[in-house]
């Protein structure tokens, strides 16, 4: 018997993988976020399957089902929003599991930054220009370790993906402020890969506004990059003539190589 712990992806019912729906299709304990895992998702288990709510449990309930399932040797699907990387409890759970002896595995599923940079057609790195994503969230009723504030991540200019943080937009400007001029780019993507998706495209000295316009106060990622501005970027190594890799050969003499450019490390 497993727990198996399904990411759900963003919205869509189509982003889930082909494993993670063939394992919600099969096991007859079905345990599902229901305030964003969407139906269509659940509405794949079997017709006699067990299928629980976990919005309105706490963790010792959620333990109960996982020890009730574990006691009658049946598989548990565990689906939960987009990827159980991030911001997804799925520790706290597993150290439970650990403790019972009881077997879990994970099943990745697309997150919501992807979906939201999928939404804006947007390559959250450039080359030579950001090389580096950040995905954090706003202290607020919970608290991010004080290293990690977003002053300090901000000084990297990386691309800052911020969940959790659309009820404190207007912090996150002001922190933001203190590091990047007020024309800095803001994206904020409401619901992504859901029927009722909502972008906007802003700056720092507007977005707040735009938010509040708009009246976005949840399931929203906020995406801060100059990547939104940068139109005069390089052509990557991937498809440039001059460069040889693991795949391709160079069809132009290559100029003085600058680093190894092998296989994957050739983006
Ligand atoms: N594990 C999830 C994140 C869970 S935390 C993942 O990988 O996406 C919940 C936060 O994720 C929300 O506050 C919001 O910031 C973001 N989020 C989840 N679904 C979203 C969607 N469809 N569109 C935009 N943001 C979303």
């Amino acid at each position: 018997m497993t727990v198996y712990f399904i990411g759900a992806g963003p919205g869509d019912p189509d982003l889930i993988t082909v494993k993670g729906a063939k394992l919600v299709e099969t096991c007859p304990v079905v345990l599902y976020a229901g305030s964003l895992v969407p139906k269509a998702v659940i509405e794949r288990a079997q017709p006699d399957a067990r299928v629980y709510d976990s919005a309105s449990m706490d963790l010792d309930q959620i333990t109960q089902v996982y020890t009730d399932a574990h006691a009658n040797g049946e598989d548990v699907a565990r689906v939960q929003t987009g990827d159980l990387s991030i911001y997804s409890s799925l520790a706290e759970q597993t150290r439970r599991l650990d403790a019972l002896g009881i077997d879990w595995q994970v099943v990745p599923g697309v997150s919501s930054f992807q979906a939201a940079a999928a939404a804006l057609g947007q390559e959250l790195t450039l080359p030579e220009a950001c090389q580096t994503i950040i995905l954090s969230r706003a202290s607020g009723r919970t608290p991010v370790p004080d290293k990690e504030n977003l002053r300090s991540l901000a000084r990297h200019e990386a691309t800052l993906c911020l969940f959790l943080s659309a009820t404190l937009i207007r912090k996150v400007v002001r922190e933001l402020s203190d590091v990047y001029p007020p024309h800095w780019p803001v994206c904020v993507v409401e619901k992504a890969s859901h029927p009722q998706q909502r972008i906007l495209r802003g700056t720092l000295a507007d977005i707040a506004e735009k938010m509040q316009a708009a009246n976005i106060r949840s399931t929203a990622m906020i995406i801060v990059s100059k990547v939104f501005a940068i139109e005069d970027f390089v052509d990557s190594k991937l498809y440039d003539p001059a460069f040889s890799h693991a795949c391709r050969k160079a069809r132009v003499v290559e100029p003085a190589p600058d680093h190894e450019g092998e296989g994957d490390e050739s983006r």
